[in-house]
């Protein structure tokens, strides 16, 4: 029997996604089943590195997905383990990435689920190439970020993600962060830390994040974190995301609260203020010379997280035919949004 308390935390999840959902009804699932002798005709850089390693994608079901919106071309992968669909929704939307995508395969063979990734095209570029309009902003550019393009203004692509999800799971991106911030006069290259973008560069202050035990010694820096949004409206996260921080700093693990009034298109915003019902944790390990460092990094937020957070706990008790949560249901309010860092 489904939990009382799993069905009255997933109703709301129910209005969620209204537009992208209506929107797509019609092609809920042109998802295109890929062959593994095809796997080379995807050209994606991230399944190629293993071309010449058979088992790295054993057991694994991978599905494509083109369209065009708003001037820009997608291509997104999908990734599932049938022998553990239920299980949360994977995301590593930026194709730069290498360890989030090891740490994705790794991750949904462990927990089971669905993960998506967004391929730019040949090579391993961050931004998608185009001549359009991205998430919320309405000027022309020439490029689209495919963190920023979660928006009421790009249902295909918001919803071809929204419809994933599986019922009561969390969603959990999987993002590398370069170390420190670009233009700091340190040799900084990344853009998201534990601290505080100083105005002229360099560190200013702590902001929003919370440091570790110190238990564990990979997250011995700013640039390695755990991060959930929360409404800055509402001054402070719920008590339940408190207590959700509180457990990964005690297990050693990084956090950062990050606070949120108008979204930036990035899915952390996007959802929180659309679908505050989606369960939404973001692991970003600081890039590493030694992927497979980060990689462990990434597994041990995941794991810290599915382990100790309430809000992932469901995990457990979601009945073996729960499917998508992309139901017909009725539109809701649009958030206006304004564009803010980039993670
Ligand atoms: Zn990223």
């Amino acid at each position: 029997m489904r939990p009382a308390r799993y069905f009255v935390r997933f109703f709301p999840a129910l209005l969620l996604c209204a537009t992208e959902a209506h929107a797509q009804s019609a092609v809920d699932d042109d998802w295109v089943r890929v062959n593994p002798a095809a796997y080379g005709s995807l050209v994606d850089d991230d399944i190629n590195r293993y071309s010449a390693n058979a088992d790295f994608f054993k057991g694994i079901l991978i599905s494509q997905k083109r369209f065009s919106e708003n001037g820009f071309n997608w291509h997104l992968l999908r990734f599932e383990n049938p022998e553990k669909s239920i299980g949360p929704m994977w995301v590593v939307p930026h194709d730069d990435e290498l360890a989030a995508f090891n740490s994705m395969i790794a991750a949904l063979r462990q927990y089971g689920g669905k993960a998506i990734t967004v391929n730019s095209g040949p090579g391993a570029a961050r931004m998608q190439s185009g001549h359009g309009t991205c998430g919320d902003k309405t000027a022309v550019q020439s490029e689209c970020d495919p963190n920023r393009n979660f928006s009421r203004l790009s249902p295909q692509y918001t919803g071809a993600f929204l419809r994933q999800m599986n019922a009561g799971q969390p969603v959990i991106a999987l993002h590398t962060n370069k170390s420190g911030f670009s233009g700091d006069g340190k040799g900084g290259a990344g853009s998201i830390s534990l601290y505080e973008r100083s105005i002229k560069g360099g560190f200013k202050q702590k902001r929003n994040g919370f440091f570790g035990n110190g238990s564990r010694i990979e997250f011995n820096n700013a640039d390695s974190f755990g991060l959930s949004a929360y409404r800055s409206a509402s001054q402070i996260p719920d008590d339940r995301s408190v207590a959700c921080r509180k457990a990964l700093n005690a297990d050693g693990v990084n956090f950062w609260h990050e606070p949120v009034s108008v979204s930036d298109s990035s899915m952390s915003q996007y959802l929180l203020l659309n679908h505050p019902s989606a369960q939404y944790f973001n692991a970003e390990s600081r890039e590493e010379t030694d992927t497979a460092l980060a990689t462990r990094r990434h597994l041990a937020m995941v794991t810290s997280y599915l382990k100790f957070c309430e809000a992932a706990q469901p995990l457990l008790s979601v009945p073996a035919q729960s499917t998508s949560i992309i139901e017909t249901v009725q539109p809701v309010a649009v958030e206006h949004v304004v564009a803010s860092q980039p993670k």
